[in-house]
């Protein structure tokens, strides 16, 4: 059978198997310390634990992190991570430079089930949820990186934009959340871990309650006609509904829930869907962050000229609504938002690239 891997452990989890095997359960406290905030390859690394201890956590649990079986960097200093998970099957991590700190686009799934029209994640289908282990560890190889490279920026916000619906594997989800967030352990500020969710509002209302953290949700429409037309799941969930669960919401420590918008080609980017999306989101403190969609020969959609952007994002301003245009990074690497497939086995490389807020 396969050793459990203490990657995906919780700090109270450790204490608690230590307790099992006849150790004290501060051993748990060493182990998650060395694991998140040091981020320890192996067993042999943690110095403060008895030798023969370290002998005998090594036959019986696993630290295993993904192989890289590919790391692209872009000129302007994104990293694109494909990684080899145990059955082979890869996800792609996104590494992005901002001016005082680096943000890390994490992936949740392996595929997507939901499959919006415009996006190739949607497009290469659902192969299955990942594991804490696997979400952590993604983490683990892009800090390490960080260190490895003498990088004198922190990296210090997560976003939940890589492969995947984020709270469609919620637990895990949420678990990783607890681990990332812990103060003993990586200790990232709950305010910059985002999670971005294409609106399944039963599952938003949920994370209000067990979990809250910033908040992305990808509107990328303001009205149900064409929200429909681009996201199978819309048909479920109205726009007014989705709006209404960001309202209930908690803001933590004063956020603001981000509104994407992906801006297509003569399907949203009118002035008309301007002045729609304006009344929607009028009289709450929402952000706005228009994507120019990023093109690929395989979906059926194209980028808005920069002066349509410019225009769409000076109405929503003039409305004093809070409105940035995401700069898409690595997209010389194919890292950029949307662009994040998994490579099958024995498949050709398949160069891909992500977006960030700014
Ligand atoms: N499934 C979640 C998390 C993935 S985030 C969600 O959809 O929110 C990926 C972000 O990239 C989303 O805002 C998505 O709408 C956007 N995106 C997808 N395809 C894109 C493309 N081709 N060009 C620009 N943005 C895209
Ligand atoms: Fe899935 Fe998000 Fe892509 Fe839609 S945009 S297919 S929800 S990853």
């Amino acid at each position: 059978m396969d050793k459990p891997n203490l990657r995906g452990f919780e700090l109270e989890e450790l204490r608690e198997l230590f307790k099992e095997l006849g150790e004290p359960a501060y051993r748990g406290d060493q182990v998650f310390h060395w694991l998140t905030a040091r981020c320890a390859l192996s067993f042999q690394e943690m110095t403060d634990l008895p030798k023969a201890l370290r002998a005998r956590l090594s036959g019986l649990f696993s630290l295993e992190l993904p192989e890289v079986v590919d790391l692209q960097q872009d000129t302007d200093g994104t990293v694109k991570f494909a990684l080899k998970l145990e059955d082979d099957l890869q996800i792609e991590t996104v590494l992005i430079p901002e001016r005082d700190h680096f943000t890390l686009c994490v992936s949740t799934q392996v595929g997507c089930p939901i499959g919006c029209r415009f996006c190739l994640t949607g497009k290469m289908g659902f192969k299955r949820n990942l594991k804490v282990e696997e979400i952590i560890s993604q983490v683990v190889i892009a800090k390490k990186f960080v260190q490895e490279k003498g990088f004198e920026l922190p990296l210090r916000n997560i976003v939940f934009m890589g492969m995947g619906e984020p709270l469609l594997n919620f637990d895990n989800l949420v678990k990783s959340l607890r681990i990332l967030s812990h103060p003993k352990g990586f200790n990232f500020s709950r305010k910059r871990l985002t999670v971005s969710t294409v609106g399944i509002v039963e599952k938003i209302d949920e994370l209000a309650r067990v979990f809250p953290t910033a908040l992305a949700i990808s509107l990328h429409a303001p009205n149900d006609k064409i929200r429909r037309q681009l996201i199978p799941i819309a048909r479920k969930y109205s726009v007014k509904e989705l709006i209404e669960a960001c309202k209930r919401f908690p803001r933590v420590k004063r956020g603001r829930t981000t509104i994407e918008y992906v801006l297509l080609k003569g399907v949203n980017d009118s002035l008309e869907c301007a002045r729609e999306l304006v009344s929607l989101l009028k009289g709450f403190p929402f952000k706005v962050n228009l994507i120019p969609f990023n093109p690929h020969p395989e979906l059926p959609f194209e980028r808005p000229s920069e002066e349509r952007v410019k225009t769409f994002q000076e109405f929503l301003l003039s409305k004093r609504i809070l409105t940035t245009v995401r700069k898409s990074k690595g997209l010389g690497i194919r890292a950029a938002c949307g662009q994040l497939i998994s490579r099958l086995p024995q498949s050709q490389p398949h160069r891909q690239g992500t977006c960030l807020p700014q």
